[in-house]
């Protein structure tokens, strides 16, 4: 045989970015040697009328089709393969595991730059320093422009020069301030540097159980281990992680460290930069894609000593893996939730293991599947239970609002410790977790209310933009003047949303000022980090918001904090909705009083005698998940089982139904032992954007007899008639019902 026929007899296996859960055979390229290419490595290939870039996932030296139909690949495009070995196989897993086609998941793995087949040049970052005429701007200020003025100050502060991506510390979004900032001519690119590193600040001395953790975490170095870190807010796992980090960093080694979407902070950033004395590589969904291919480069040739992100951060090269952080492990945001829907816990936990290296779960409410696996000795568990610095923890108590006047929401025993608090100079949080002004329009005269026309859900009324607002399709319209049923005019508004108790709280102190946090009034991030000042500064005296103020931030000032429904979490069409509820609940609690002073944590509730928050306010989030993991234990939910969940929707009323009751009967009747099948039943909601949905649960003790019906239902609904009238997903280890 001639060397020629030997390497046109290679076959490349390819993952294509498409919905199909298979590898693809192509021939080599001409003129490539089969020995040259390597597994990872960027392959564009000719796919029906289409070029795209898949990934070479290996070569094999034949096919089961024969060869004259395999088609040539255009060309390999990396020398260097893009994923290095262990992303891959990590990719690879995880389209298994998931369920999600292969090309896909790897096509997800890479920076999109990448993804389109390009090879970008890496620049070096560049580097920045200050004028003469931006000094003489120092003396006089910048006023206005509240991130110009920062980032002048710190550019001020290097005097040969500071890396662009450092100034991520003052906002993430930097850029067009630094370009105004040169427009000016206050700043000009700086060369190079020579090997400079700022030397690491010390941190505060921990105290033992602080000294403890890192040591659990340091001596597990070297080898797989997951360990939970269970610290309430404000504990000092930070502390601890970074006493951990230092070590991993000290012997050349990275730490990845992951976190919610929300907790990802100019401030943490800031922090991990000081403290380590190196400048972390940054991974989220705010970057541009020159940005993020410069910070994954940087990962994965080793020269960014930490790496930090949110979920999809998990799949960063790096060079010389130490150590893994996920902090807020409970956090459900961690979890895409749609397309491929991978856990970013999960996973880290994976890469740890086939990386030999331990995991560090942070939490103060830890997930109830992070507890059950600690319960069971499969992972580590270590507690801080002193806040740090002394400061005493916050207490929580129920205000039966059953028989009392609320005013616009707000109770008396909750208006008057707040007159209480803003007397002593304290800060008040009030968390309310429904933006807009009302969530019902209601007709006083017969009964009528606005309904979403595409949606199973009421409008919500937005006052300051005078439109009704679908939360969940996005609809919007005018606010009727009369209503569309009877003609009447007296159309009431029910409910309180941010926007309305904000309005409330201005009547009621109106010599306290208040900053909402929600989506409506903080769309963009500067508008946050001017809220986050004037909070910080004491000028806010007064925070009210949703899930943006429970997480991420710290105000030391407040302490009294005020929940101002807690019900809507008690009756929730999800299995999870009371775990939950005390997670969002101490999390919020867990703003108050962080500083020297004690916090006050008021929850109101019309079910004061409600065993679960009863359980939160006596006992604490232990008791209660332990109560709360019985409970799935007896019913056999997760973590006490797996489940999968196969959702699909469509137009029509039936079609989604039709088809998972199809899919259902695919897996047999009775289903295989080890095998629980729900359903099909609709959605707990079932109509959304015109869209009628619906879901089959399978569970099973094991994972092995899920998968295995996994594996049939994959193909069958790749295919089946049934399943081309809907969207179909697939949901493995779902976190949320809906
Ligand atoms: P967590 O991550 O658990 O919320 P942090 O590590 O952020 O807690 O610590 C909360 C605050 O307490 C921070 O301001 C931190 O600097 C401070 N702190 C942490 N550990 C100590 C310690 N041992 N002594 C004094 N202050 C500490
Ligand atoms: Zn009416
Ligand atoms: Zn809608």
């Amino acid at each position: 045989m001639s060397a020629r026929d030997h390497h046109a007899a290679a076959v490349l296996r390819v993952a294509v970015p498409g919905p199909i859960d298979r590898l693809f055979d192509y021939l080599l390229p001409d003129g490539s040697q089969a020995d040259t290419v390597r597994p990872g490595s960027r392959v564009l290939v000719p796919f029906g009328r289409k070029r795209l870039t898949g990934v070479l996932v290996e070569t094999a030296s034949g096919s089961e089709l024969a060869l004259d139909r395999l088609r040539r690949a255009e060309a390999v495009l990396d020398d260097e393969p893009a994923l290095p070995a262990d992303l891959l196989q990590l990719g690879l897993w995880a389209a298994s595991y998931y369920h999600h086609p292969p090309g896909e998941v790897l096509a997800t793995i890479l920076p999109v730059a990448l993804r389109r087949g390009e090879t970008p040049r890496t620049e070096p970052p560049p580097r920045w320093r200050i004028t003469g005429e931006g000094r003489a701007a120092l003396q006089t200020g910048i006023t206005g422009a509240p991130v110009q003025a920062r980032l002048l100050d710190l550019i001020a502060a290097h005097s040969d020069g500071i890396e662009a991506s450092a100034l991520r510390t003052v906002s993430d979004r930097y850029h067009s301030p630094l370009r105004a900032l040169e427009r000016k001519g206050l700043v000009e690119p700086a060369p190079p540097a020579v090997g400079e590193t700022p030397p690491a600040a010390p941190g505060p001395g921990l105290s033992d159980a602080q000294n403890h953790a890192a040591a659990t975490i340091i001596e597990n170095l070297g080898g797989f281990r997951p360990i939970l870190l269970r610290g309430v807010t404000g504990s000092g796992k930070t502390e601890v992680y970074l006493e951990a980090m230092k070590r991993v960093v000290e012997a050349d080694r990275q730490v990845l460290v992951l976190v919610p979407e929300i907790g990802l902070t100019p401030q943490l950033l800031a922090r991990l930069a000081r403290r380590l004395g190196t400048t972390p590589a940054v991974l989220h969904s705010g970057l541009n894609e020159r940005e993020r291919l410069a910070e994954w480069r940087r990962a994965g040739s080793g020269d960014a000593a930490v790496v930090l992100g949110t979920r999809s951060a998990v799949f960063t090269p790096l060079a010389r893996p130490g150590l893994i952080v996920v902090d807020e492990e409970h956090d459900p945001s961690l979890k895409q939730q749609d397309g491929f829907r991978y856990h970013g816990r999960d996973l880290a936990i994976v890469r740890a293991q086939r990386a030999g290296i331990p995991v560090v779960l942070g939490s103060a409410t830890p997930s109830l599947e992070t507890l059950a696996n600690a319960r069971r000795g499969h992972y580590t568990r270590v507690d801080l239970d002193e806040r740090a610095g002394g400061a005493s923890p916050p207490r929580l108590e129920l205000v039966d609002v059953r028989r009392r006047r609320l005013t616009e929401g707000l109770s008396a025993p909750l208006t008057e410790a707040m007159d209480e608090t803003l007397a002593g100079d304290g800060q008040v949080l009030l968390f309310l977790n429904r933006r807009g002004w009302a969530p019902t329009l209601i007709c006083d005269d017969c009964g009528w209310t606005a309904e979403c026309a595409r949606c199973d859900s009421r409008m919500t009324v937005h006052q300051q933009r005078r439109r009704l607002r679908c939360h969940h399709c996005g609809a919007d319209r005018a606010v009727p003047a009369a209503c569309t049923e009877c003609g009447s005019e007296a159309l009431l508004y029910l409910g309180q949303g941010t926007e309305r108790v904000e309005e409330a709280l201005a009547d009621r102190f109106p010599d306290a000022p208040a900053e909402r946090l929600d989506r409506d009034s903080v769309r963009r991030r500067g508008e946050l980090d001017a809220k986050l000042e004037r909070i910080r500064s004491g000028e806010a005296r007064i925070l009210l918001g949703t899930q943006m103020l429970a997480k991420g931030h710290d105000f030391p000032g407040v302490t009294l904090v005020g929940v101002l429904d807690a019900d809507r979490g008690l009756f929730g069409a999800d299995f999870r909705a009371a775990e939950r509820l005390a997670q969002t609940v101490l999390q919020v609690a867990g703003r108050a009083g962080r500083g020297e002073r004690p916090g006050r944590v008021l929850i109101q509730t019309r079910n004061p005698e409600h065993p679960l928050l009863r359980s939160l306010v006596t006992e604490g989030y232990d008791a209660l998940a332990e109560r709360l993991l019985d409970e799935r234990e007896e019913a056999r939910l997760p973590p006490a089982a797996r489940m999968a969940l196969i959702r699909a929707e469509s137009t029509q009323p039936e079609a989604a139904s039709a088809c998972l009751r199809a899919a259902a009967a695919e897996l047999g009747d009775p289903p295989p032992p080890d095998l629980e099948v729900f359903g099909p039943a609709p959605a707990p909601m079932e109509r959304i954007a015109g869209r009628y949905r619906a879901q089959l649960a399978l569970q099973s003790p094991s994972r092995r007899p899920l998968h295995q019906a996994l594996r049939i239902l994959r193909p069958w609904l790749e295919t089946a008639r049934e399943a081309r009238k809907v969207r179909w997903s697939i949901d493995v280890d779902p976190v949320e019902m809906l």
